[in-house]
């Protein structure tokens, strides 16, 4: 069975809760351990799916199609597992089950309540599928103190018993700051917040402290004391150039040959973090930079593409090259003239995205890639986009555009009423539920021998992760082909265009689906790693 490592955090969000469980996967990982990420969110919404970017920041998906947390993406890019619907949960689905459980008559009339009954369904969730995994890291969104967190701090505390001592961790991150005025670093939050962690009867074996400045031996020693840990399990945890140093730096700080001691563990062999050497030598050694402007609609929130971002770092990462990103609020597009912001970048990439606001100005945007020869990646409404414009400019459909936004005279991009997944039909119809009615998760497509995209992957058959609800319309695709836009990768039984391309044009390429979703620091995406191959190019000749 496996060994459970538990991490909760306190003092504020936004830690790096997330990342640093990551971060430790990849290093338990680098011991030779198989290991496997869950995150367990307080929220009530059932996943986070019907949440705005601006709430919740990037929706990540599943190769089975579930819309989870970011996190999820972190865990990813640090171990390359695929993570499932199954490493994700929330208050929300946890409430549905025991609630449909209790409908059912499935709790033979007696009264279904927190303690039990939803600590025993998030334990369950917990639990499931762990088989074959050396250590299973559970994350618990939110801080400890948060009403709505109770029942899965009383759930893991609950499964620290059942587990018994040599099984289990509990690892708090928490926050040092540094007071400029005192000119000291402040204990005390972090006293208060594992306080408040044994108040509901959770102590913490290790302690993982944020800190913007070196925490001394005697800070080390006084926060140990106080929160009843052994100075040596205070890790500090400082700011970091990159976040991919983390694995060295948690190494260095004897985080792992601690934790590991918690489980009894004292003669595990020494990690191989060479792969991460490789990643941080060349995020600190770039030959070059390139710009890359995203135009997009969630820009005031970083981690709205959060995926996409890391994505195209990798692509930089794979040519050694610095990514510097510009993102650009598409609907600047629609006020002023384009090219004074698009003049001095060597790539242009339209991302995905939802609804009208703006979708004049990504459609600028393409346009001026198309026609100044600049790299133009388009991915999922990016390729609406493009198709948008091309049908448009080129093709001479005026008045094209998606159903989303209405009733356009040529509707280039529409819904898609039926589609196959696996051997099962999948249906949906413009008033179906939004949560959870798209196209989503894995779909594998063939690519055309000779196109761009076939050559930047290297073989004829791929899979990538979906989340849309529309879809070229195939009915234009032979029009936009006569005009340059052409359908370089489709779905296996030929109904669906995945990816198009202008093959007459330094770099052009839209896609259905989100290679981002796939992209490693380690094994950078081909599609990322071609598009910024461009853009490199590009930059020479300007
Ligand atoms: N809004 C578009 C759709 O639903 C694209 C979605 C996306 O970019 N992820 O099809």
């Amino acid at each position: 069975m496996a060994r459970l490592i538990f991490i909760t955090g306190g003092v504020v969000s936004s830690l790096g809760k997330g990342l640093a469980s990551a971060a430790l996967g990849a290093l338990l990982q680098a011991r030779g351990y198989k290991v496997r990420l869950r995150k367990l969110d307080p929220y009530l919404n059932v996943d986070p799916g019907t949440m705005s970017p601006f709430q919740h920041g990037e929706v990540y998906v599943t190769d089975d199609g579930a819309e989870t947390d970011l996190d999820l993406g972190h865990y990813e890019r640090f171990t390359a597992v695929s993570s499932a619907r199954a490493d994700n949960v929330t208050s929300g689905k946890i409430y549905q089950q025991v609630i449909e459980k209790e409908r059912r008559g499935e709790y033979l009339g007696r009264t279904v309540q927190v303690i039990p009954h939803v600590t025993d369904m998030i334990k369950e969730f917990i639990l499931a599928g762990s088989d074959g995994v050396d250590f299973l890291l559970c994350e618990i969104g939110g801080t400890v103190g948060d009403i709505e967190g109770l029942p899965f701090f009383e759930a893991i505390r609950q499964l620290g018993n059942d587990l018994g001592r040599d099984n289990h961790a509990f690892v708090h991150l928490t926050l040092v700051p540094y007071l400029g005025a005192a000119g000291e670093l402040k204990t005390k939050p972090t006293q208060h917040s594992v306080k408040e962690l044994r108040a509901i009867g959770i102590q913490p074996d290790i302690l993982l402290c944020r800190a913007e400045k070196p925490i001394p031996d005697d800070e080390r020693r006084k926060i140990g004391l106080f929160c009843n840990v052994p100075a040596q399990r205070v890790i500090p945890a400082l700011d970091l150039p990159t976040i991919y140093q983390a694995p060295q730096a948690y190494h260095q700080v004897g985080f792992d040959t601690e934790l590991l001691k918690v489980f009894g563990i004292h003669d595990a062999p020494q990690p191989d973090l060479s792969k991460w050497q490789w990643v941080v030598d060349r995020v600190k050694n770039p030959e070059g930079e390139v710009r890359i402007a995203v135009v997009g609609k969630y820009m005031q929130v970083k981690d709205s593409y959060k995926s996409l971002s890391e994505a195209l770092a990798h692509g930089g990462l794979a040519n050694n090259v610095k990514v510097t990103l510009e993102m650009i609020d598409s609907e600047i597009f629609e006020r002023d003239d384009a090219a004074a912001f698009l003049e001095n970048v060597n790539g242009i990439l339209v991302p995905g995205g939802f609804g009208e606001r703006g979708v004049e100005g990504k459609i600028q945007a393409v346009k001026f890639a198309r026609e100044r020869q600049v790299p133009f990646f388009g991915i999922c409404y990016g390729l609406h986009m493009a198709v948008i414009e091309t049908a448009r400019d080129l093709a001479g459909l005026e008045g094209a555009g998606t159903t989303e936004n209405g009733r356009p005279r040529h509707p280039v991009i529409s819904l898609m009423t039926e589609w196959v997944k696996g051997n099962q039909l999948e249906t949906r119809t413009e008033s179906t539920d939004l949560g959870g009615t798209m196209r989503l998760g894995a779909y594998p497509a063939v690519l055309t021998p000779g196109s761009r995209v076939a050559e930047v992957y290297g073989r004829n058959e791929i899979s990538e992760r979906h989340r849309h609800r529309y879809e070229v319309n195939v009915n234009y695709v032979k029009h936009l082909a006569e005009h340059g836009l052409v359908v370089s990768g489709w779905s296996p039984d030929g109904r669906l265009p995945e990816i198009m391309e202008i093959p007459n044009h330094p770099w052009f390429i839209g896609v259905q689906f989100h290679p981002e979703l796939k992209s490693r620091p380690f094994d950078p995406h081909p599609l990322f790693r071609s598009f910024i191959a461009a853009a490199v190019k590009q930059g020479r000749l300007v």
